[in-house]
C-alpha cells in the first residue's frame, strides 16, 4: 500500500516524504490536503468538513477528511496517518488544543503547512495560519442578548434578575474568548446588582462543560435547580453552544419551566443548529449565534491554496491570537445574533439550513 501511495503521490508532483526541496516553487495542485475535524456529534462540524472538501476539490486538490469523535488521542493518530500518507497541507479543528504539539512538529519536519481551523492550536510554533470567527464577539452577542432581552439595556427594567452561566470545553481555546466576551456584557449589571449569579458560580473554571456535552450541561442545570432555585426563579442562562442549550432546556422543562406560571428563562446558544432553530421557533431557546461555516470553509481552503502556491493568504488580524508560541496570523469572520425575529432571513433564506428542516 505504501508503495502504491508513493506512486500516486509522485504522479501528482509530490514526494512521498511530504514535499522536499525539489517541490519548492512548483504548484501543489492535485495533491491531497488532510482535514481533521473534531466530531460528528454536532451538525456544524459535519457541514465544515463537507464544505472544506468541496472548496478544496473545486480548487483542484484531493482531500482526506477524518473525524476524531471528540477523543484527542484518536485525532492525533489520524493526523499522524495523514502525515505518513504524504498530505501537502493540514487543516485542523483541534479537540484538545494542547495535545497537538508533537504531531505538528512531525508536520513541520515533513514541510507540511498547518491551518488551525476555528479553534486555535496552542503552544506550537508550527501553526501557520488561523481561520476563525471573532470569538470574543460571539460572547458579546450572547451576553448582550441577555442584557437586552431582560430589559436592562434600555433601562425599562432594573432587576435584580437571576442568571446562571455555562461555558464550553476547557480544552478548547475558544471557550475563554466566548466567556470573556459574554462577561464583558454582563459584568456591568452584576456590579450594579441588577444581575445576580445566584449559585455563586461565576468563574469560568466553575462553569465549563467538558467536550461541549449537552448531557453534562443538563446534569449541571438539574443540580443548580435543586441547590439554588427551590424557592427562586432563573431568569436567564448564558449558554455558549446550541447542544448545551438543549440540555439546559431539558433540565428546566423537567422542573416545570415553560408552564404558564413559570416561563422559561432567556437561553442563548451558538451555531444555529436545526434542533435549536426549531426550539427558537417553538418559543423555547431564545437565541443563537449564527456563524456561516460555508464562509469559514472557503477562507481555510483559500489559505491552503495560497500557501501551496507560494502566495500570502489573505488575513485580517495579526494581533488577537497568540497561541503561547507565536501570534498566529488570522482571518476572522463576523458572527450574527439570531432569534425568532430574524432566523428565517439570516439562516434559512441564505440557504444555510433548508426551510423543510425547520418546519
Ligand atoms: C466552536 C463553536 C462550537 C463549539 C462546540 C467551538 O470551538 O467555535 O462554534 O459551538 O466549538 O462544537
Amino acid at each position: 500500500a505504501a508503495a502504491s501511495l508513493a506512486l500516486t503521490l509522485s504522479a501528482c508532483g509530490q514526494d512521498s516524504d511530504g514535499g522536499s526541496e525539489s517541490d519548492k516553487g512548483e504548484s501543489k495542485k492535485g495533491s491531497t490536503v488532510g482535514i481533521a475535524m473534531p466530531t460528528k456529534s454536532s451538525e456544524r462540524w459535519i457541514a465544515d468538513g463537507a464544505n472544506v472538501e468541496k472548496n478544496l476539490k473545486a480548487a483542484g486538490y484531493k482531500t482526506k477528511l477524518a473525524y476524531g469523535e471528540d477523543d484527542p488521542d484518536t485525532q492525533v493518530s489520524q493526523i499522524e496517518n495523514m502525515i505518513t500518507q504524504g498530505v501537502s497541507a493540514l487543516i485542523i479543528a483541534a479537540i484538545d488544543n494542547k495535545s497537538l504539539d508533537n504531531v505538528l512538529q512531525q508536520a513541520k519536519e515533513a514541510d507540511i503547512p498547518v491551518i488551525s481551523y476555528d479553534r486555535l492550536i496552542l503552544n506550537s510554533p508550527n501553526v501557520d495560519y488561523y481561520a476563525s470567527f471573532d470569538n470574543e464577539r460571539v460572547g458579546e452577542l450572547q451576553g448582550g442578548y441577555i442584557v437586552e432581552k431582560l430589559g436592562l439595556k434600555d433601562g425599562s427594567k432594573k432587576g435584580p434578575f437571576n442568571v446562571e452561566l455555562f461555558a464550553g470545553s476547557n480544552d478548547d481555546n475558544n471557550t475563554q474568548y466566548f466567556f470573556k466576551g459574554a462577561m464583558s456584557a454582563l459584568q456591568p449589571y452584576i456590579d450594579k446588582k441588577q444581575i445576580v449569579i445566584k449559585s455563586g458560580q461565576t468563574k469560568m473554571n466553575q462553569v465549563t462543560t467538558l467536550r461541549w456535552d449537552g448531557g453534562t450541561a443538563q446534569k449541571r442545570m438539574d443540580d443548580l435547580l435543586t441547590s439554588t432555585y427551590k424557592s427562586a426563579k432563573v431568569d436567564a442562562v448564558l449558554s455558549p453552544y446550541d447542544g448545551i442549550s438543549i440540555g439546559i432546556l431539558s433540565a428546566l422543562k423537567s422542573d416545570d419551566y415553560g408552564s404558564k406560571s413559570k416561563p422559561l428563562p432567556v437561553v442563548t446558544g451558538q451555531d444555529a443548529e436545526v434542533a435549536s432553530l426549531k426550539s427558537i421557533k417553538a418559543g423555547e431557546q431564545t437565541a443563537t449565534v449564527f456563524k456561516d461555516t460555508r464562509e469559514l470553509a472557503k477562507v481555510a481552503a483559500n489559505m491552503v491554496d495560497s500557501v501551496l502556491n507560494d502566495k500570502k493568504p489573505e488575513i485580517n488580524d495579526t494581533k488577537s491570537y497568540n497561541n503561547g508560541a507565536k501570534v498566529v496570523p488570522a482571518f476572522l469572520l463576523t458572527p450574527v445574533s439570531v432569534d425568532k425575529t430574524n432566523y428565517q432571513k439570516v439562516v434559512v433564506d441564505s440557504g444555510y439550513v433548508k426551510a423543510d428542516a425547520v418546519k
